[in-house]
């Protein structure tokens, strides 16, 4: 052994246990997860093919389809965040030359265009300034332009807060027999979506934000519709890990090992899911509006500003504007150091404009935002 090994060594050798300081998590992700899933993640490792355990992925299923309101046949979690759930959507989707048209109003959107470029896709995308959304009328002129074989949208961009209305495009997009791929990701669980009812055909969520998880097991859906695109297609899903063909026999009738499944994850989702399923969708979603709005009065009262218009923002996720003279990341430097609160910062455009503040699952709760106003009234 080198004399710089054995250094090394000898320091990993005094590592203390795992110790990681009690932060309250009002960024955009992850939440605190609830007491309750923690301990469900710390149940000893059944094997992935144990019937006890398929018995689990059966739950998570019918759960993610109420959380979804959907009865997608093919409706899983995908092993990996939110970016593996959503590059499954693409990868079953979008086949060589396909026309993707792809609305970009932040972050999220713009990895929507990487990812579809990456697979092949003839992306088009339109866009609107960061903080706003797409209007029907909007989306159908870009239709008709484009024409295009799917059509991807975020329903809630965690860069800027802002909701992008879903009523009326799934029937546009049949007018186009083109299919509806649609970013849950910081809506499910806290913001309605009626998948079903909207017409949505590919769908991807993650289990840290509105469903009050550890990040890893990401829900995935696929309408019947999307389906027929997937089994027509003349070649392979270009990626082994994500092919829904090959996963489907996994999670379906036939059992057939495909992966090791993230054991304890997927304990961690089925708690979560059972929590919201227990609580009441629609009771969870009127839980975050209801903890939002307090949280907009709130900040209102300390004399801050948001960035999106009242009715477009979202429940889950509110960008709040750093008002001049104020250094926004030194301030949320001593809300971590000082207060051991997490905000984020903006991202692209909105860059050093607004801090995000994320209201997600377990975190939706009024002292949440006694604590966060509290610090504040103190570090601004
Ligand atoms: N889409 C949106 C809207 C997101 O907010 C995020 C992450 O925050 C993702 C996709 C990617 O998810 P993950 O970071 O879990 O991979």
């Amino acid at each position: 052994m080198t004399l710089a090994m054995s250094i090394v060594t000898n320091q990993l050798k005094q590592l203390t246990p795992l110790s990681v300081p009690d932060r309250l998590l009002l960024g955009p992700g992850p939440c605190n997860a609830h007491p309750t899933v923690l301990q469900a993640m710390s149940t000893t490792p059944l094997g992935h093919l144990d019937p006890a355990f398929l018995q689990i992925m059966d739950e998570i299923q019918s759960l993610l389809r109420y959380v979804w309101q959907t009865d997608n046949p093919h409706t899983i979690a995908v092993s990996g965040t939110g970016s593996a759930a959503m590059e499954a959507t693409i990868a079953n989707s979008v086949e060589p030359g396909d026309v993707m048209l792809i609305g970009v109003a932040g972050y999220f959107g713009n990895r929507l265009v990487d990812m579809a470029g990456r697979y092949g896709a003839d992306v088009r995308s339109i866009s609107k300034p960061w903080g706003q959304n797409f209007t029907l009328d909007e989306l159908r002129a870009a239709m008709a332009e484009h024409r295009p074989k799917i059509l991807g949208l975020v329903h809630a961009e965690t860069s800027t807060g802002c909701r992008q209305p879903i009523e009326g495009v799934g029937e546009l997009c049949r007018e186009y027999d083109c299919l509806l791929l649609l970013d849950t990701v910081t809506s499910l669980g806290g913001v309605p979506i009626h998948l079903d009812k909207w017409g949505v055909d590919l769908a991807y969520s993650c289990s840290q934000k509105g469903l009050g998880c550890a990040p890893g097991a990401s829900p995935f859906t696929m309408s019947p519709r999307a389906m027929a695109k997937l089994l027509a297609r003349p070649t392979k899903v270009p990626n082994w890990y994500l092919d829904m063909l090959l996963l489907g026999k996994y999670w379906g009738a036939e059992r057939v090992y495909h992966h090791t499944a993230p054991i304890n994850l997927y304990y961690g989702l089925r708690e979560a899911l059972r929590l919201v399923s227990e609580e009441g969708i629609d009771n969870s979603w009127a839980r975050h509006q209801a903890n939002v709005e307090y949280l907009w009065s709130s900040l209102e009262s300390i004399g801050l500003k948001m960035h999106v218009e009242k009715q477009y923002r979202l429940p889950t996720l509110t960008t709040v504007c750093i008002p001049d003279g104020v250094d926004g990341k030194a301030v949320a430097k001593q809300l971590l150091t000082e207060h051991n609160i997490e905000v984020g910062g903006g991202l692209g455009e909105l860059a050093g404009k607004v801090w995000r503040v994320g209201l997600m699952g377990y975190n939706s709760r009024p002292e949440s935002v006694d604590r966060l106003i509290g610090a504040l009234k103190q570090v601004i």
